[in-house]
């Protein structure tokens, strides 16, 4: 049966050196102190040139992404095989805003789908908007502001990059992700998706577009998207998150004065979310999902319902994904029970994914007091091996 409790399995892939590591990681992120003079330090380092790029790559960095290159994410993407969990190449640099970036960015998420192309373990390729497109350029589309002619003209530059990965992850066969970001430029990157799927979701999910269930109205979006896609008639792929921005998107509509796109309460997300993955499980064989959460009740819940529906554990719609260095216990034990995982391995030049990195030490850092979660799965691992 079914479990997240198993720390044996959950730690499976750390040698007893690796799971100390972890250990002295999560305990010092859990100090929100040392994270706090930590970030202003290290970002103070990275700006004067100290040279702390070592110390960073050892220990944070090691956690939480693959490695700077594509190539030097394989030992990641081997070790996760091992265990029949699958790689997501993140490519995640972020705060690029020249056209050179974006080209940049669009040509390197093109390598990550010739690298999955020829490698069974990496089911998905993975991209933001933001990464090859002006962010306020994103937001007066999504505004419907009318565009001057020079900013039409970046516009389709923007749709030129989107449409060169899917048509390259449509010859490759290797589905992508977009992932969704704030709800202020959301309307273009749907718009973007939407028509991506339209190309090339005719005979499978090749694109993915994500549906953020802490918005109030992205149930009803996510079962309107069925609708057209029936009535179009392509695949409608969809990653369920929760959403990344709930304090951003919050503080914007205080600010701005109206009101809040965010759920009122947790549980109301929780509720969507759950709801989100139910339709998509009724309609599966019309739909692609990939349940991005480290959620166990959400987890647990799509793994129950694919057993009381007699979907088989592997049939190759339904895809769990947590980020590396993140809730081993759910992918670890997930696929153990062969169900399909991946986990998202974000890479790039360690300055450059600084920021990335801050966001999952925040993460973890102790509320009043608590021992986080990781941190406490490790040290239940730890006391079963009897390490000091
Ligand atoms: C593989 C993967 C891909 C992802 N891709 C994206 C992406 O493309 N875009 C994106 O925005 N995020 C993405 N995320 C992040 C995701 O949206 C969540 O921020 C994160 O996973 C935490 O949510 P959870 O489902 O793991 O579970 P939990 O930890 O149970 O839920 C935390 C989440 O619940 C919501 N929440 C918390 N408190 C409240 C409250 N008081 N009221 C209402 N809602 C609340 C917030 O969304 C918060 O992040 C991704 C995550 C994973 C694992």
């Amino acid at each position: 049966m079914l479990s997240f409790d198993n720390t044996e399995i959950s730690f499976s892939g750390k040698s007893n050196k690796d799971l100390n590591r972890s250990y002295w990681l999560f305990k010092m992120v859990s100090n929100r102190t040392f994270v706090s003079i930590g970030k202003s330090l290290t970002t103070f380092a990275i700006q004067t040139h100290l040279p702390i790029k070592g110390l960073i790559k050892a220990t944070i960095f090691k956690q939480f992404c693959g490695g700077e290159t594509i190539e030097e994410c394989d030992k990641a993407i081997k070790e996760l095989a091992k265990f029949n969990i699958g790689t997501i190449l993140d490519y995640s640099v972020e705060g690029k805003e020249s056209e050179i970036d974006f080209d940049a960015c669009s040509a390197e998420t093109i390598a990550t789908i010739a690298k999955a192309k020829n490698d069974k373990s990496i089911p998905f390729c993975v991209f933001k908007v933001t990464g090859m497109a002006r962010f306020d350029l994103l937001e007066k589309v999504s505004s419907k502001i009318a565009l001057s002619a020079p900013e039409n003209l970046e516009f389709e530059r923007i749709q030129n990059r989107v449409n060169a990965i899917c048509k390259a992850a449509n010859i490759a066969g290797v589905p992508v992700f977009i992932d969704a970001e704030e709800s202020w430029i959301q309307e273009a990157i749907d718009e973007l998706a939407n028509q991506m799927m339209v190309l090339y979701n005719k005979e499978k999910a090749i694109v993915y577009n994500t549906y953020q269930l802490y918005r109030k109205d992205r149930l009803p979006y996510l079962k309107k998207s069925f609708e057209v896609a029936q009535q179009l008639n392509y695949f409608l792929g969809a990653k369920l998150v929760r959403g990344a921005y709930m304090e951003k998107e919050r503080n914007r509509a205080i600010e701005k004065d109206y009101p809040s796109p965010i759920q009122e309460t947790k549980e109301n997300t929780d509720a969507d979310y759950d709801s989100a993955v139910e339709f998509c499980t009724e309609n599966i064989s019309r739909i692609a999902i990939c349940a991005g959460t480290h959620n166990e009740n959400s987890s647990m819940k799509l793994a129950d319902l694919m057993q009381k529906k007699s979907i088989p554990s592997d049939t190759k719609n339904i895809y769990f994904s947590q980020l590396l260095g993140m809730s081993d216990h759910i992918s670890f034990n997930l696929a153990n029970a062969n169900f399909n995982v991946a986990k998202y391995v974000p890479y790039g030049p360690v300055n450059e994914v600084l920021p990335y990195l801050i966001r999952r030490a925040q993460e973890n850092t102790s509320v009043k007091g608590q021992t986080g979660r990781e941190l406490n799965l490790i040290m239940k691992e730890k006391a079963r091996r009897n390490l000091k």
